[in-house]
């Protein structure tokens, strides 16, 4: 049976938190919980849920915490009775979220067993995000210097058209950034506090540079 193992990749909008996943869901079969691309398929799919949650993420604010509570609980659950790993992507973001997850972890008979903190100056931040495009049909995300898709503004992968996310426009970037420094941050704080383990990646570095550190801190755990 496969050993598991429960981690979060935090840190702010555009230090490479979806990148990584995808990578690591590849290598060592995690299921990637992104709710960011939860909340995105029910603004797509028009939901009441959606219908409330597109104009806090249009301007950068965060959705209730209930509702993240409500969609953690959800997915969370199966991943653990199935005895899967599980990788946190865009939450915890709030201090109730992080208590949230730890206790429903520790419910389920399971632990988050590490945190991934991805630091990376703001100004490379804004760079980057502003130049993030993605495609709404699959999910692929590119950059339009540092990773562009073969052909300007298709997918590579399912050949659909990439759109700029609403919130990545410069206004929002810099209310999404105001918000993490101020309801986000403190949650590191905490983490620290409860003794959770927890590996500083430097987020600024190249792509793979980065990776192969995550990667080797999974490995380590894994073995
Ligand atoms: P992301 O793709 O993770 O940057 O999320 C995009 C937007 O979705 C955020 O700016 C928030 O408005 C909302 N969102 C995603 N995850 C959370 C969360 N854990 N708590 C509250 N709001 C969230």
């Amino acid at each position: 049976m496969e050993k598991a193992m429960n981690i979060v990749l935090f840190g702010p909008p555009g230090s490479g938190k979806g990148t990584h996943a995808e990578t690591l869901v590849k290598e060592f079969g995690f299921i990637h919980l992104s709710t960011g691309d939860l909340l995105r398929k029910e603004v797509r799919e028009k939901t009441e849920l959606g219908v409330q949650a597109e104009k806090l993420m249009t301007a950068g604010q965060l959705v209730s915490d209930e509702i993240i509570h409500g969609m953690i609980a959800n997915f969370v659950k199966p991943v653990i009775d199935n005895k899967g790993r599980v990788l946190c992507d865009g939450f915890p973001r709030t201090l109730p979220q992080l208590d949230f997850l730890v206790s429903f972890l520790e419910r389920c008979g399971s632990q988050l067993d590490m945190i991934f903190v991805l630091e990376i100056p703001n100004e490379m931040l804004i760079q980057r995000l502003t130049g993030r495009r993605s495609c709404p049909a699959c999910g692929a995300v590119y950059h339009i210097v540092n990773m562009p898709p073969k052909l300007d503004g298709v997918c590579d992968a399912c050949h659909g058209a990439l759109i700029q996310r609403k919130d990545d426009v410069r206004e929002a970037i810099e209310e999404r950034l105001a918000t993490y420094e101020k309801q986000t941050f403190p949650v590191l704080q905490a983490i620290e506090t409860k003794g959770l383990k927890v590996a500083k990646i430097d987020a600024s570095l190249q792509r793979e540079v980065c990776y192969t550190q995550i990667a080797g801190y999974v490995r380590e755990f894994l073995k």
